[in-house]
């Protein structure tokens, strides 16, 4: 099935085809800055990323290989990785007087909260094709920043590295994600920021130079050393190129990566390699708390464990941001969160009712194709779960032959791959005890079947499912099984 997806360059919904012309796609998703605990937005990002390269892998039948980076070097890894920042990293063994150190230790540590956390919401590490750690791809960043230089697009100012945006866009034009104010732009003005508006559009930093007592790598240029960091946007376009090469086929991240993490990034790969960074862009929309995007600068958030501390499931979170449209903003409330937990409910009820084979009709029904349809068109969760809601409303289980039943939980099945929330299994019996008076008649029962009394026994079959069990018989001699009501 073609899938069709809006890409941020052209501003249009496009049918998607694969760089190479093949059945490989190459999909960068730009991962978490890991100084802390991720916050369920960040959650809506990578589950968007998630949903992208299921609905390309079974719907699309490509071969999809993922890769997210992780950002383990910035000013806030390095703010509180140092020592003495908290306390608490004392126990992390943060006590060496080596930045490089600490800041590994640090990173990965919150690098493996993450995991944790986007395993729980059903993104799989096997799904990955890696997911890289920046700071184990400074030789690639240092090497695209020296043919910058020497393109004549970087400049060397006070041991950091800028770009020469003034240059640039006398050759090519910035802002094609997202409208820049380039009319601003001031000719020798830098920015030093990773992250800046775009009334600030200058010159911006590709390597830092050295700071006392903060992280740093030595960098040999032209004879020199520029001990330093990277700058950010740097290691996605060195990231993007060493692992997957460019051009992606699709590169992922939240609105507000559009500027001006992902333009320049696209300058940078542009201005070093002479190759352009991606063929599609696609965002997802914030998730938002009373009309403001949750962020940690805000302080209106609440990471997954806040979530499951209120006795939710981590997959009731997968479902409320599958329930909306990526490129929609959703509106973050517990009671939204109730709804989508009672909608799960619902489908998973129905999926227990189709292994139930007690009672069939003798009709067929098919919902795959119609949910994969609007998967396919710019992956339109809504409409999805429109059509399966509508399905499940219009479809009674007792009434479908057990054929159909069988075929419709594969379909369930296929579907459940890509929403990850449901339980295509049988409904698990809870543990009942099956009280004395029933177990006595099930025992004179399997006397009478062994003195060939068929009539007894026939009678205290119908007395038992008169008390509401059922009896079957095994070569032990029987189960005994509480009917649903
Ligand atoms: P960061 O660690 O801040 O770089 O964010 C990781 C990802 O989460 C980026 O793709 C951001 O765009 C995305 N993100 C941050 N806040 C939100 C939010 N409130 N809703 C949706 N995505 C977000
Ligand atoms: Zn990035």
């Amino acid at each position: 099935m073609t899938i069709r997806l809006f890409n941020t360059l052209s501003k249009t919904i496009e049918d998607f085809q694969s760089v190479s012309g093949g059945s490989t796609v190459k999909v960068y998703t730009c991962g978490p800055t890991v100084y802390n605990y991720i916050h369920i937005g960040n959650i809506r990002s990578f589950l968007f990323s998630d949903l992208l390269q299921r609905v390309l892998r079974i719907v699309g039948k490509y071969d999809v290989q993922w890769v997210m980076n992780i950002t383990d070097i910035d000013d806030k890894t390095i703010r509180d990785s140092a020592i003495g920042s908290k306390e608490w990293l004392n126990d992390m063994g943060i006590q060496s007087d080596n930045p490089n150190h600490n800041l590994r230790l640090f990173t990965e540590y919150f690098a493996q909260k993450f995991i944790e956390d986007i395993h729980s919401v059903g993104i799989q590490t096997a799904h990955f094709h890696t997911m890289p750690r920046a700071t184990d791809y400074i030789e690639p960043m240092q090497q695209l920043i020296r043919n910058i230089i020497d393109n004549g697009y970087g400049y060397v100012s006070e041991g950091n590295v800028y770009f020469a945006l003034g240059d640039w866009m006398a050759k090519e034009h910035y802002g094609k994600l997202f409208t820049v104010d380039t009319e601003h732009f001031k000719a020798g003005v830098r920015i030093d920021a990773d992250e800046y508006d775009r009334e600030s559009v200058s010159d911006f930093v590709l390597w830092k130079a050295r700071k006392n007592n903060e992280p740093y790598w030595d960098f040999p240029y032209n004879g020199y050393n520029l001990p330093g960091r990277p700058g950010w946007h740097i290691e996605c376009s060195a990231m993007g190129q060493d692992i997957l090469g460019l051009p992606l086929d699709i590169h992922t991240g939240g609105v507000d990566l559009r500027f001006p993490h992902h333009e320049d990034e696209i300058a940078q790969s542009k201005a070093g390699y002479g190759l352009d960074t991606a063929n599609y862009w696609c965002h997802n929309e914030f998730l938002e708390v009373e009309g403001k995007k949750m962020s940690k600068s805000l302080g209106n958030f609440y990471t997954l464990r806040d979530i499951t501390d209120k006795g939710y499931d981590p997959l009731d979170i997968r479902f409320l941001m599958l329930s909306g449209h990526y490129s929609s903003v959703i509106n973050f409330t517990f009671s939204g969160l109730d709804a989508v937990q009672k909608a799960r409910k619902r489908v998973q009820d129905f999926v227990y009712a189709l292994f139930d084979t007690r009672i069939n009709g003798d009709a067929s029904a098919t919902v795959f194709h119609d949910v994969a349809t609007a998967l396919a068109d710019n992956l339109h969760t809504p409409k999805a779960l429109e059509i399966l809601f509508s399905f499940i409303n219009n479809t009674n289980p007792a009434t479908l032959t057990a054929e159909s039943k069988l075929a419709l939980i594969e379909e369930f099945r296929t579907i459940n791959d890509i929403f990850g929330v449901w339980n295509i299994e049988a409904k698990p019996q809870e543990h009942i005890i099956i009280p004395d008076d029933i177990i006595a008649l099930a025992e004179r029962r399997l006397q009478a079947k062994k003195d060939k009394n068929f009539a007894e026994a026939d009678s205290l079959r119908a007395a038992i499912a008169e008390k509401g069990y059922t009896l079957k018989d095994t070569k032990e001699g029987y189960t005994l099984e509480l009917n649903e009501r």
